[in-house]
């Protein structure tokens, strides 16, 4: 905005006419932005994978407004907000695909057990014992945290009490698309399949355009949760309020021969038989598809999140990601929840991306860096239907960006951007984070969450659980 300038007009008629010196000022005056964030490099992830050097990014009413060099951003405008770029890189925000955010408050409390035995005898009791909205609450609150504190931006969950959930993001200032569990198993907040499905259309319906951050979806839990009727229904409502559906999909043996024995069929081709992949869809895991599977999932536009760290910790199995990529699937990463990663570090995931596919394939060149920060950054955008706001840094795109800091040891030597960002960063190297034009970390300075506050409600939350399984 230009200064307003209160005079009379024939004054300052009067004063532009007699002062050649106001005109310059006046005339050069710069435009007025809410932050200015420089950098060493900005790595833009668009389609000609651009590094921009000494540059800077001007961010005003939400949105990127310019890309520059320092010293042309410096000439066109000023701010009150200027974010230092020495031994910096940005980029854009880190997409985490598939997650069950408030599940951070059963980290760790049974490792080193496979998927059915984990969910059925300790994870499912847990929760029907202890969620309830507060834990909720408390849990996302500590979700948040941790997912600012290693530069996410954006994280699509699949949890209970989908209200909660949004209101903790809408505060924290990160951008959601948040999902009600939808299973046959009585679960916190909801009977069996009928009222978890009606209360996910509830929920949309509540959030549906409310605030510019969240996105309500459906999120059925997955083919052996649900029976094809029910996941039928879920489809049609989602086709009915124009809503992504996220779901578990092929990610144990265990489902697999689930759905051979039920269907006569592996899942995927289950889904198929019933049009379920007839609208976007985010399908978490993909562990087991046949070559049939594959082209299914690519005919069908399925975008697929790949959870490397919870399918080795669960021995899930390797996602054939490799296959999956020539196939012309879309691929995105994400943590699942924290009780089987156990944190939720999209630096870690992406690292585990490449590393596991390179071993599992006796090929070095599969996942290159690049391919991997555009599963994290570009494809994750794509996936959740965000491809024309997020994901990339351009002019007119929404302004979802973090700061990297490259001056640490394990940074030095810096020969290639792309590939330290991979294969070195961790969440202690993100300085900055910036969701939406708004400023949420900075220098280990969180603007929208009371740290002190969650930690104590953690560890009270904490010890009650623990007495319990003693
Ligand atoms: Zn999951």
């Amino acid at each position: 905005m230009y200064k307003k300038i209160n005079l009379p007009s024939f004054l300052l008629f009067f004063l532009i006419l007699s002062s050649n010196s106001y005109a310059e000022e006046y005339k050069n005056e710069k435009l007025h932005v809410d932050i200015i964030m420089e950098a060493d490099h900005i790595l833009t992830m668009n389609s000609s994978n651009t590094i921009l050097k000494n540059s800077a990014i001007a961010i005003d009413g939400g949105l990127i407004l310019d890309i520059d060099n320092i010293k042309n951003i410096n000439a066109k405008y000023q701010t009150d907000n200027r974010i230092s770029g020495k031994h910096k890189i940005a980029l854009p925000g880190l997409i985490n695909g598939h997650s069950h955010a408030a599940m951070t408050l059963l980290r760790g409390i049974a490792d080193d057990r496979s998927l059915i035995d984990w969910l059925n005898n300790y994870i499912f009791p847990l929760e029907q014992q202890f969620v309830n909205a507060d834990f909720v609450r408390i849990g996302t609150e500590l979700a948040c945290w941790e997912m600012i504190r290693g530069g996410t931006t954006t994280f699509v969950d699949m949890y209970f009490y989908p209200d909660v959930i949004s209101k903790v993001v809408t505060k924290c200032g990160l951008r959601g698309l948040i999902s009600s569990t939808i299973s046959d198993n009585q679960t916190p907040n909801a009977q069996n399949a009928e009222d978890a499905i009606n209360g996910g259309e509830e929920y949309i319906n509540r959030w549906a355009q409310k605030t510019p951050t969240i996105t309500p979806i459906l999120g059925p839990h997955a083919i052996y949760s649900l029976n094809l009727a029910q996941l039928k229904e879920t489809r049609r409502i989602a086709a009915l309020t124009d809503t992504p559906i996220s779901i578990h999909l092929s990610e144990s043996e265990y489902e697999l021969q689930y759905s051979k024995q039920t269907y006569g069929m592996t899942s995927i081709e289950a889904l198929d038989s019933i049009d379920f992949f007839n609208g976007r869809t985010i399908a978490a895991h993909v562990v087991w598809p046949t070559k049939k599977e594959i082209a299914i999932l690519a005919e069908r536009n399925v975008g697929v999140i790949h959870n490397p760290t919870s399918n080795m910790k669960l021995a899930s199995g390797i996602a054939p990601i490799a296959d999956m990529l020539d196939a012309g699937i879309l691929i995105g990463l994400g943590t699942d929840g924290a009780a089987s990663n156990n944190d939720l570090d999209m630096w870690e995931e992406m690292r585990l991306a490449a590393l596991l596919q390179k071993v599992t394939q006796m090929n070095p060149e599969v996942l290159p860096a690049t391919t991997v920060l555009r599963m994290a950054t570009t494809n994750g955008a794509n996936i959740i239907g965000l491809g024309e706001k997020i994901g990339k840094l351009e002019i007119g795109m929404d302004a979802d960006i973090i700061q990297v800091a490259f001056d640490d040891v394990h940074h030095q030597p810096n020969y290639d951007i792309p590939s330290h960002l991979v294969y070195v960063t961790d969440e202690q190297d993100v300085v900055t984070v910036i969701v939406n034009g708004k400023l949420l970390m900075h220098e280990g300075q969180f603007f929208t969450l009371d740290t002190k506050k969650i930690s104590e409600e953690v560890a009270a939350m904490a010890t009650k659980i623990a007495n319990s399984i003693k």
